[in-house]
């Protein structure tokens, strides 16, 4: 394809604005559109649990790019509004106002949207779910002496949105239906280390339990009721039960899903050639794990956009970055680098202590080779670990734990 195809990306958030920048700073310069649902311009999410929750971020810090940048690189930048429709035979997509576009080559950022509550009551209002700008202004002033809360679910924004409104002085309960927030993907041992942090820091953790309807009064949620008939009195209630992708247009379209996403091959081109797919929507084949994954965290929309434009604009680029995410919670900072699916994990070596939050977790397989490395209050080593994460060879677990051994060495 040529620098001067005209290229359209629907979803401006981070993978969106990330892809079209992306593809002006290789050269393109033909007619690039970024459309977008919300009305702001893109921005990256991990401040709204994070800085922009806890007021010690501006909106601003989050932006993706200010609003000149999108003028000096000549992009169409349509925001407040939505695809509803490819033609991928003519190649042109329909606008809600009823417009079309032509594309030559047609990126999917879409993204997803918070997983809703189906429980009775969930239609209340002081019912919070944490996705946009406007979700975590509802929950910022939550972050208050005295305000109860319940949070359902233990994932990721279950516990970032604890350790905000909690550090912030409020009353928070979290509730898991497992029996340790987070052990379906970290495994019980290093699940424990963010149990007991929020333990300490006073949230009530309660586990293997769940809501069974949230209580309303005058149409505001007043607590929740549990399975076992205990109920909890609650100023409001944040729901954090998972992420469901937009896969609507590509449905429509006849892409080919998968797991849960766009099925794309090595360099995100999905099943039709013409229409790549990145972020949170995009089941990519990845390269170098063997097999298909779809991440839905913030460094993939970030990394994906650049081997997605390579490849648009010629050059068949694999997206080769392993998964990687982050996560700060009070004086907590976390990074993560792999994927170890827990059902490939026979053990997990620590180098370090886990009772004073200082360490370094190894996951192994079966054949002791390392799946993924998270570094806990240890900052900017896991990018040491990369080689031997990708070449899959046995590691031992006396060198792995021994700090004497540099980890460029292992
Ligand atoms: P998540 O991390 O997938 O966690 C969802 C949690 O809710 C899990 O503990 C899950 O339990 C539980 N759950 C699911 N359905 C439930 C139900 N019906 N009732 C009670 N609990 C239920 O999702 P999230 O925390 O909502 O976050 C949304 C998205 O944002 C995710 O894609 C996440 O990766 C992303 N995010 C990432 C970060 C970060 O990287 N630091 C921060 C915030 C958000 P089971 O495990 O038992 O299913």
């Amino acid at each position: 394809m040529t620098a001067q195809q005209s290229i359209v990306v629907i979803g401006a958030g981070l993978a969106g604005a990330k892809t079209v920048g992306s593809l002006r700073a290789r050269g393109h310069t033909g007619p690039l559109t970024l459309i977008g649902r919300e009305s702001h311009l893109p921005y990256e999410r991990p401040p709204l649990s994070k800085e922009y929750l806890s007021g010690e971020g501006s909106f601003e810090d989050a932006l993706v790019h200010p609003e000149q940048w999108y003028l000096d690189r000549q992009i169409d930048l349509r925001l407040g509004t939505s695809a509803t429709a490819i033609d991928t035979a003519a190649r042109t997509i329909t606008l809600e106002d009823g417009s079309t576009l032509p594309y030559d080559s047609l990126v999917l950022a879409t993204g997803s949207s918070p997983r809703r509550s189906e429980l009775p009551g969930a239609d209340a209002a002081g019912v919070l779910y944490l996705r946009s700008r406007e979700d975590a202004d509802a929950i910022r002033p939550l972050a208050a002496t005295g305000t109860r809360i319940v949070v359902i679910g233990g994932g990721w924004i279950g516990l970032e949105v604890a350790a905000v409104t909690r550090a912030g002085g409020a009353e928070v309960t979290v509730l898991e239906r497992g029996h340790l927030p987070l052990a379906r993907i970290l495994g019980d041992k290093i699940a424990q280390v963010y149990a007991d942090l929020h333990l300490d820091h006073g949230v009530q953790l309660l586990t293997d339990t769940e809501a069974a309807e949230i209580l309303v009064q005058d149409g505001r949620a007043t607590g929740v009721r549990l399975v076992d008939g205990r109920t909890l009195e609650a100023d409001a209630v944040v729901v954090g039960i998972g992420a469901v992708p937009h896969l609507e247009l590509a449905e429509a379209a006849g892409l080919t899903l998968e797991q849960g996403g766009v099925a794309v091959d090595a360099s995100l081109r999905s099943s039709d050639p013409d229409v790549y797919a990145v972020g949170d929507i995009a089941a990519h084949q990845h390269p170098l794990l063997g097999r298909r994954v779809r991440v839905e965290h913030w460094a993939t929309a970030l990394n994906q956009p650049k081997a997605v434009a390579r490849t648009i604009l010629g050059t068949i680029t694999e997206y080769t970055e392993l998964p990687y995410f982050y996560t700060d919670q009070y004086d907590l900072g976390m990074e993560y680098l792999g994927s170890a699916p827990q059902d490939q994990v026979a053990d997990v070596v620590v180098r370090g202590d886990l009772d004073s939050r200082e360490f370094i977790a190894f996951w192994r397989d079966r054949d002791e080779a390392l799946l993924a490395v998270m570094a806990v209050n240890i900052w900017d080593v896991i990018d040491q670990v990369k080689p031997v994460l990708t070449e899959g060879r046995p590691v031992d677990a006396a060198r792995l734990s021994d700090p004497a051994v540099a980890l460029s060495d292992l």
